[in-house]
């Protein structure tokens, strides 16, 4: 079997250049900013370069703190008016970015994130992005998962209905074994890490059901992993079924050496990882496909850092996060 050379020192270099300047097809994306630095910041960590100047690190942190919100929780990016509300999403990754920096969380207002967890979930035990966007169509498990995340953040005991946030994720399990974003619809690899994730991060990981998840999750393996039934192989999906099966104590079931192949076969040779081989490089798949290499035994071959499947991002940093909840 051939395998490509793992570009560690391409890598490095693609992330800091995101990192300074967004490539062009991110711009559009201004409200993910923060998202697109977790993921530079995180991918940084994961292949051992995160190392910034200590100018460069105060100007992030700075940067970072301007983005929460007066009522709780983080924006997006400072493009976004001074009133916008917090979204979930962007509350995630703005504190695994304050963690990855080391920054002192003294200046993060825990009450009001707990009043902005809140008032982000609906009746029926889901969460909307934003406590001013109630709606079905987005009130989906990513938003349960960020939800569950920033709530051990937050500490303090439950800042949310936690048994009607369960439910809620229960009622999203499928006839298939998977879970689905709302209920009713179909699962996908994408919705099932979430799921997972958000019952481990509720304490109710013992109210998976792990036979029928982990069967699903197995059957998407096709050398990577497919998204859902009858799909081509995609690098983000080596993460959300990996890392699935990861948040059940089950990594050993992904096959590591096609997966490894077709990861590395999906690396740019200007760093960066596409969704699949010959794809042009983009952040969210470059740093997918590093956390999923290092949920299996090419961590160790690659020399990654170790990744915490829940969190999705290294343990030093999650217990940074955790540390003074
Ligand atoms: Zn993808």
């Amino acid at each position: 079997m051939t395998q490509a050379t793992f570009k560690r020192n391409a890598h490095a270099s693609y992330f800091t250049r995101c990192l300074r300047a967004m490539p062009s097809q991110a711009q559009e994306q201004d409200s993910n900013r923060v998202t697109l630095a977790f993921f530079c910041l995180s991918g940084l960590a994961l292949i051992g370069k995160l190392d910034p100047s200590a100018e460069d690190r105060d100007a992030w942190i700075e940067w970072l703190w301007t983005l929460q919100a007066p009522g709780g929780g983080f924006r997006g990016s400072t493009g976004e008016p001074a009133s916008a509300p917090g979204n979930l999403p962007s509350t995630y990754t703005a504190l695994a970015c304050l963690a990855l920096l080391r920054a002192p969380l003294d200046r993060l207002d825990r009450k009001a994130l707990r009043s902005f967890l809140a008032a982000c979930q609906a009746e029926d035990g889901s969460f909307s992005p934003t406590p001013d966007t109630q709606g079905l169509f987005q009130n989906d498990m990513r938003m349960a998962y960020t939800a569950s995340l920033a709530a051990k953040v937050a500490g303090g005991g439950p800042a949310f209905d936690e048994p009607a946030a369960i439910d809620f994720v229960m009622r999203c399990q499928t006839w298939e074994g998977g879970y689905s974003g709302r209920p009713g619809i179909e699962s996908h690899g994408g919705t099932n890490y979430c799921a997972l994730a958000a019952l481990s991060l509720l304490g109710a990981l013992d109210k998976a059901d792990v036979a029928g998840s982990s069967r699903w999750l197995v059957q998407r393996q096709i050398g990577g992993f497919q998204g859902r039934p009858g799909k081509l192989e995609d690098v983000c999906y080596s993460f959300w079924c990996g890392g699935a099966l990861a948040t059940i104590g089950l990594a050993s079931l992904v096959n590591e050496e096609p997966n490894t192949e077709f990861l590395l076969d999906s690396q740019s040779p200007i760093g960066g990882f596409g969704k699949e081989p010959e794809e042009f490089p983009d952040p969210f798949h470059s740093y997918l496909a590093l956390s999923a290499l290092s949920l299996t035994g090419a961590r160790e071959k690659l020399e990654l850092a170790e990744i915490d499947p829940v969190y999705n991002m290294p343990p030093w940093a999650r217990d940074w996060l955790l540390a003074e909840a």
